[in-house]
């Protein structure tokens, strides 16, 4: 049976597998999708650790897969330079970014609208013009709050496929592969973020949950942008809300 179709506890493997058998279990995944989808299986990157590290894992499957990056104009400036190494170094990995004018501090006003237009938006014209059928994606079910019901593989969307790859490894085991596979990584982690996004909305935050430095005093605080609540293929060119 391809591990595409499992079944398994999620939870539980969280617990169970070891960080060779985590690593052995995501390139199975990667590579199994990539026979299914070949050049229409894109890895989307947010130039976080978990992104860095499936990056990686997709180009030890196959050095031609591709990604898109989505960028906001609020990005700080560490990861705009991050950004740039990374894109210089892989120039298979698009730039996604949407100019349109906003209201001022729509992040204070309405963040949800906000990360709606700004990063919903380029996401799904990412997937349109790259012509995606499975994105690949950093997700993990013990980042916060809002990501413990997710699957390795989902259809959210009928004809997109989003693949976790990722999804039981724990915080700790990230950097372990980051560390011994010498992965450069955004350079805001060495100031004590442990979850990045846009500088308005991200804060170095201490505590059990990964993701609570995010939107802290919003209704969104810990939670998550919509990229993986919102559809992105469905109603493409309408708002979607
Ligand atoms: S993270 Fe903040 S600034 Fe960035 S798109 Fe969302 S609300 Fe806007």
């Amino acid at each position: 049976m391809s591990l595409l179709d499992n079944k398994d506890d999620i939870k539980k493997l969280v617990e169970t597998l070891n960080l060779k058998q985590k690593v052995d279990r995501a390139l199975t995944l990667i590579k199994e999708a990539y026979e299914k989808y070949d050049d229409s299986l894109v890895v989307a990157n947010s130039l976080g650790k978990d992104s860095v590290c499936v990056w990686d894992l997709a180009k030890k499957v196959s050095p031609k897969i591709r990604g898109f990056i989505v960028t906001t104009r609020f990005k700080p400036q560490e990861t705009v330079q991050f950004m740039k190494e990374t894109v210089a170094q892989y120039p298979e990995q698009k730039v996604f970014k949407n100019d349109e004018a906003i209201p001022d501090k729509l992040y204070q006003t309405d963040p949800d609208r906000c990360c709606y237009i700004l990063k919903v938006l380029p996401v799904r014209r990412a997937i349109k013009e790259m012509e995606v059928k499975c994105w690949v994606t950093g997700l993990r079910c013990t980042e916060g709050r809002t990501r413990t019901d997710f699957k390795e593989v989902e259809e959210r969307d009928k004809g997109l496929i989003k693949l976790n790859p990722i999804l039981i490894w724990k915080e700790r085991e990230i950097w372990q592969y980051l560390a011994l596979n010498g992965i450069k990584v955004n350079p805001l982690y060495a100031q004590g973020y442990r979850s990045l996004g846009c500088a308005p909305c991200t804060k170095i935050a201490t505590g059990e949950d990964e993701r609570a430095g995010r939107w802290i005093n919003t209704s969104k605080c810990g939670g998550e942008c919509g990229i993986h609540t919102r559809p992105l293929k469905t109603n493409v060119d309408g708002d979607g809300i």
